[in-house]
């Protein structure tokens, strides 16, 4: 069951659940990027409630995503910590919050982000070389794991950069389309 609600009273009032994760915070209009590295669709069994351009005091506009029945793994909250450094999650057990987390990507992200260099030897044999990119036949993929290192935007303190500790390219808009 997949449940939309978009938010146009300045009261946000979300139905409590009973157990399952409440994502608050999300940057707004990441919403369905969430859904997507949770691997959510509408075939899915649990409840899903997407909140849209919430108004929030810290963000001005904020998504929410809460899913029944479920709780993150520490690879989806890395993920998501890439698309929205500032989302929180609360993970409900019985009505309550047992728990609640900011999102914190560790400072390099082994395979979670790719590098955005076709000639990078982390691309090298996957489907984002110059050689696929060419219509090419690709080699097998070099035994390397894909490492990013954050930074933060000097002048945007919010805004993350991350860099391929192998080439250096840099990578900072568009941030779903890297992720693994
Ligand atoms: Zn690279």
């Amino acid at each position: 069951m997949f449940l939309m609600e978009v938010n146009e009273a300045k009261e946000l009032r979300v139905a409590p659940i009973k157990n399952g994760t409440v994502i608050d915070h999300i940057t707004a209009g990441q919403a369905f990027n969430v859904l997507k590295i949770l691997g959510l669709s509408s075939d899915v069994p649990n409840t899903v409630t997407a909140l849209l351009r919430a108004p929030s005091q810290k963000q001005k506009f904020k998504d929410v995503v809460k899913i029944e029945d479920r709780e993150l793994t520490s690879l989806e909250i890395n993920k998501i910590a890439v698309i929205a450094p500032e989302a929180v999650y609360n993970i409900i057990r019985d009505y309550a919050v047992a728990e609640k987390h900011a999102v914190k990507a560790p400072d390099t992200l082994i395979d979670i982000l790719r590098c955005g260099n076709p000639n990078c030897i982390t691309i090298s044999g996957t489907k984002w070389s110059k050689e696929a990119l060419e219509g090419k036949p690709w080699q097998p993929k070099e035994p390397v794991s894909y490492k990013m290192k954050r930074f933060i935007d000097k002048e945007q303190p919010n805004k993350y950069i991350y860099e391929c500790h192998y080439c250096e390219r840099r990578i900072e808009d568009n941030l779903m389309e890297y992720l693994l």
